[in-house]
């Protein structure tokens, strides 16, 4: 019964995840996966909505769907018996209990948590900041993460008998989590928006070395375009761009295959490589890499390849534009 009701509990989760998944997709934003963890789930949204209204409907539709999940629990449970000496009751009790706790849980104001995220979207939406709006929702979230710990820590030394203290112990660890989640989620945005005032045009490596398809890693790594750092290679066939070779694609292969593995089987095939256009500004383009999973991206215009950006290049524009603005 426990193991039935925690693999149903980790469904209930990943059901969570898949609605702010499945809200993300319909406005166009992609998802790149779900990660369940120890502390429960994480949609990998790749980049932020671009509405105060999108935002709070994907950061609602998490807790919906967990009260909803509770609901369906707390039915199945009356269904049972609504017995505590019914295995199969205690175990739809447990859940619908747990489901409704996961749902209230995450809509404390706290951001990066859901209840943040519709805070942001309240403050963006009333002061069209959303630099702001992030900054006190962070604040929020490592003002509850300390509370958290300070309930917790209380717990386990027994200064308030609301919680044994094993179960302190967790909510000190949980609120250790949330703090550095709220603080690396600030100082994310921060980032993306010290990029948005960039374009492509200011990051722009105008070279397009190129690297035959046919041509090995070890080869590839000796031509001189990849003696330099950052670098991006083209791989070409017969003259046509097939597919980009970044450092990523070289450390995804261990040193001693480099002599057996040609270009063509470590590249990102050019359909799977978001171009970038010449006057895309610096923070979708993170974004993109990032959707990607690559290092660097082509700058094309008017259909021509004028050069690459990559990562390296657009931490420098975050170095410069900090340096800027002390
Ligand atoms: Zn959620």
């Amino acid at each position: 019964m426990a193991v039935a009701s925690g693999l149903l509990f980790f469904a209930s989760i990943l059901t969570h995840e898949m609605a702010h998944s499945l809200i993300a997709r319909a406005y166009g934003i992609p998802v790149k996966g779900i990660t369940l963890f120890i502390f429960g789930g994480v949609s990998q949204i790749t980049r932020e909505a671009k509405r105060p209204l999108v935002e709070f409907i994907m950061a609602f539709a998490g807790p919906a769907t967990s009260v909803l999940l509770a609901g369906l629990f707390l039915v199945l449970w009356w269904l049972t018996g609504a017995h505590d000496d019914r295995p199969l009751a205690v175990m739809w009790e447990w859940l619908w209990l747990m489901n409704l706790g996961l749902g209230a849980f995450n809509l404390a104001p706290g951001f990066p948590m859901d209840g943040g995220r519709i805070l942001r979207s309240f403050l963006w939406g009333v002061t069209g900041n959303y630099r702001k709006a992030t900054l006190w929702a962070s604040r929020c979230g490592q003002g509850m993460a300390y509370l958290l710990m300070l309930v917790g820590f209380a717990s386990m030394v027994r200064l308030i008998p609301i919680f044994e203290p094993m179960s302190g112990l967790w909510l000190v660890v949980l609120g250790m989590f949330l703090e550095g989640a709220a603080r690396q989620s600030w100082r994310q945005t921060e980032v993306l928006e010290a990029l948005r005032v960039y374009r492509a045009a200011d990051a722009l490596n105008p070279s397009c070395p190129t690297v035959d398809v046919r041509l090995t890693l070890a080869e590839a790594a000796e031509t001189p375009a990849a003696q330099t750092r950052p670098f991006c290679l083209f791989v070409t066939d017969q003259e046509r761009v097939v597919g980009v070779l970044g450092p990523a694609s070289f450390a995804e292969v261990p040193r001693a295959r480099w002599l057996t593995t040609t270009a063509g089987e470590a590249m990102t095939p050019a359909a799977q490589v978001p171009a970038v256009g010449r006057d895309e500004d610096a923070a979708s383009i993170l974004q993109s890499m990032d959707g990607a999973e690559m290092t660097c991206l082509p700058v094309v215009e008017d259909g021509h390849l004028v050069g690459y950006v990559s990562r390296d290049d657009l931490l420098r524009l975050v170095l410069r534009h900090q340096q800027l603005n002390v």
